[in-house]
């Protein structure tokens, strides 16, 4: 036995290695919060193993122990770890926590600590949903956090997404219109443009395309792959590829200027639908003057690039049925919207004066959470009246207005709404959505939505996957099935504009639409910029082929007014 103690370890490790599988073990000991003496002494262990000057991993486990700072319980996790490979304590640990978690533990500027309460306390599981959270303002509030902690991890993770190529539309745009402007500052003469997943507006971006006609493409092409435009240029072809400091792809097609709208449209539609629009041309369109010149020689009006997905709306011309998309200036108000009620920053009435005077909308309904959501102060039902009370005040005060008062109601485990009927017809109407317990299949999500939709008290289904592109998947619904309930119960479904949302997905719009569903572009802004985010919200509708008829908060005042009280018409009789 004595011959087998004394033999050197196994595995051959490097010290780095074995100190960063320590540093990690004492980490998760303090995020669950174990015997702070312990962790102390792992943690003092793996900054020392870090630090030695020779492998620890030729030595005995004697000799491991007598190693000032490690002593024999450190020891012992060390030789089972070069023994087996893995420390069953750590094990245990990383089973009992959530991946996100575990990354999120790796985040710059946040130990275990503040990990521990924004997971236990916040209930957040990873990073893009902490990345959500940050943008909601609910970091502010949380033990031992403060505005400038949040706005360190915000630009923290800004810095960590970036890096992964990907680009949600809203965060890729700031880079392209940069880029824009420096091409056409390099190339005054030529016809530039957008093309790609970005002029179709898509809700994330994997590269971003411009096409440059130009009567010179060698003398373009020179230019720019001696240029310090791009970062890691390449040129192959007519094409000059690279990226942009925060790491955007980007596709610079360079053309001659006769072919720059054959070019722009084939580099803007996707594939099958270039294909298709291609297949109805008999006669070559060489040198169009213009986009529309091809679409007419296909036998078609020139589509909007958000409509160039596949081919349903080829199909919807040759039925006369090409939507009139709506516009940003269609929106006549913004329903769903929080104040500092709930987990906004700004008051009601700030938040009404902005969409009054700034965005010259005529109403806001206000949508603070509910009193299940504790992590955003949702309303108590002595808060909802109190707020009830403000509102009526502010409509006498603030003339050529109307704020309605609106509730976001977590929808419950079981699908019931989160207030008792006498506090529910209180309210003008009232947006239902999940927060809690989003781990669930296809089935218990379908089901516990539709059991929301049908309550005679909701008016408008709220982010209906609870998805958040690029961070998190969300639950899996049945479309199908969700949108026939909304349709049935005469209950709106949100396309939430938050460009981190953008849920209902636009898949799903024609479908909404063809039902009969009315469709709510809804910023649920938590602060006076976050109105802004309407414009992304109209880009995804759009997408979806939504006119101005199919919006709920497309209609005037008056009109909305009705459909509200239409609606609580059929709620059921008051006590
Ligand atoms: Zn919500
Ligand atoms: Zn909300």
């Amino acid at each position: 036995m004595a011959f087998v103690f004394l033999r050197p370890l196994l595995l051959i490790m490097e010290n780095k290695p074995i100190a960063g599988r320590l540093k990690l073990l004492a980490q998760l000991m303090e995020l669950h919060e174990q015997n702070s003496f312990k962790i102390r002494s792992v943690a003092n262990a793996a900054f020392k193993i870090d630090k030695l000057p020779y492998k620890l991993s030729g030595k005995t486990p004697e000799e491991i122990t007598q190693i000032d700072g490690i002593g024999k319980s450190l020891a012992a996790y060390i030789k089972e770890l070069l023994e087996t490979g893995s420390i069953k304590d750590l094990e245990d640990l990383l089973q009992a926590t959530p991946e996100g978690v575990i990354e999120m533990l790796h985040i710059k500027g946040i130990g275990p600590k503040k990990v521990a309460i924004i997971w236990r306390d916040l209930g957040i599981e990873n990073t893009g949903e902490l990345y959500y959270a940050c943008n909601e303002n609910r970091l502010v509030e949380a033990k031992g956090f403060g505005i400038k902690t949040q706005e360190e991890i915000k630009r923290v993770l800004e810095f960590r997404m970036a890096s992964n190529g990907k680009f949600l539309y809203a965060q890729a745009k700031h880079e392209a219109d940069e880029l824009m402007v420096m091409l056409k500052g390099m190339f005054p003469g030529a016809l530039i443009e957008f093309a790609g997943d970005y002029r179709r507006c898509c809700e994330v971006i994997s590269e971003l395309s411009i096409v440059i006609g130009s009567r010179d493409p060698e003398l373009v092409l020179n230019d720019l792959e001696t240029s310090t435009l791009l970062n890691k240029t390449t040129v192959k072809d007519c094409h000059v590829n690279g990226e942009t400091a925060n790491g955007l792809l980007v596709d610079l097609i360079v053309t001659e200027k006769r072919f720059f709208y054959r070019d722009l449209f084939t580099y803007t539609g996707s594939e099958d639908h270039v294909s298709a629009v291609n297949e109805r041309i008999n006669d070559l369109v060489d040198q169009p003057e213009g986009e529309e010149f091809i679409y007419k020689k296909a036998s078609l009006p020139w589509m909007p690039p958000e409509l160039r997905e596949g081919i349903t709306f080829i199909n919807k011309v040759e039925a006369n049925n090409l939507p009139d998309l709506i516009d940003f200036y269609d929106l006549k108000g913004a329903l769903h919207n929080h104040s500092t009620w709930s987990d906004g920053i700004n008051t009601l009435e700030e938040m009404a004066l902005y969409c009054r005077d700034e965005m010259k909308l005529t109403y806001l309904g206000i949508c603070d959470h509910s009193k299940s959501a504790v992590y955003a102060k949702g309303l108590s039902t002595e808060r909802v009246l109190q707020q009830h009370e403000e509102i009526d005040h502010l409509n006498k005060k603030i003339t050529d207005f109307h704020i309605f008062k609106g509730i976001e109601s977590d929808i419950l485990g079981d699908g019931s709404l989160d207030y008792p009927n006498e506090i529910l017809e209180r309210f003008d109407f009232i947006v239902a959505s999940i927060h809690s317990n989003i781990k669930m299949d296809k089935d218990k999500a379908t089901s516990r939505i539709i059991k929301a939709v049908e309550n005679p008290y909701t008016t408008i289904l709220g982010h209906p996957t609870g998805r958040l592109l690029l961070s998190r998947k969300g639950y899996e619904i049945d479309y199908q099935k969700v949108i026939d309930a909304c349709a049935a119960n005469n209950v709106a479904i949100e396309i939430n504009a938050n460009p981190f949302r953008l849920d209902l997905d636009w898949r799903w719009c024609q479908y909404a639409i063809e039902k009969g569903v009315m469709l709510s572009i809804n910023p649920d802004a938590h602060r006076l910029e976050g109105f802004h985010d309407m414009a992304y919200g109209i880009l995804a509708a759009r997408k979806g082929g939504v006119t101005k008829e199919n919006c709920l908060n497309a209609l005037d005042l008056q009109h909305l007014r009705e459909i509200f009280l239409h609606k609580k018409a059929n709620q059921p009789v008051k006590r």
